[in-house]
């Protein structure tokens, strides 16, 4: 199994583990980009959002819906930023579909 989002889900390499169920997985962003940077990941591989399709809609609420709990379980209670880097142009260098979610300083706009 190549896929290196694929091979944390399988525990085949270890990752700072948040949350997981049966559908998703969170865990810490290897290279923080803010005081909080975690990753929110389906179980399930699919390539980008891009690929993603109608059957994945409830995937991909759930995958915001655990988002925004550890978001308030990280104390992110003044906000914070989800950010869905989706193919090249978007910079997206992990191709398995992951949410980035990101805070504990304000955040910038508009993002480089
Ligand atoms: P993206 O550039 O949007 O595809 O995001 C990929 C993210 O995965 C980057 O923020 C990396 O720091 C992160 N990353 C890469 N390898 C690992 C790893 N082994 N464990 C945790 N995060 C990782
Ligand atoms: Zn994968």
């Amino acid at each position: 199994m190549a896929c290196l989002f694929c091979r944390i889900a399988a525990g085949e390499i270890p990752a700072q583990k948040l949350y997981e169920d049966e559908l998703s997985l969170a865990f810490a962003d290897i290279h923080p980009q803010a005081p909080t940077h975690f990753l929110v990941i389906p179980k399930q591989h699919i390539d980008s959002l891009s690929q993603a399709t109608a059957a994945d809609k409830g995937l991909l609420g759930h995958l915001t819906q655990v988002a925004t709990e550890l978001a308030a379980k990280q104390n992110l209670a003044k906000g914070f930023r989800v950010v869905i880097n989706t193919g090249p142009d978007g910079g997206q260098t992990v191709d398995h579909l992951h949410l980035h979610v990101l805070g504990g300083r304000a955040m910038h706009w508009p993002p480089g």
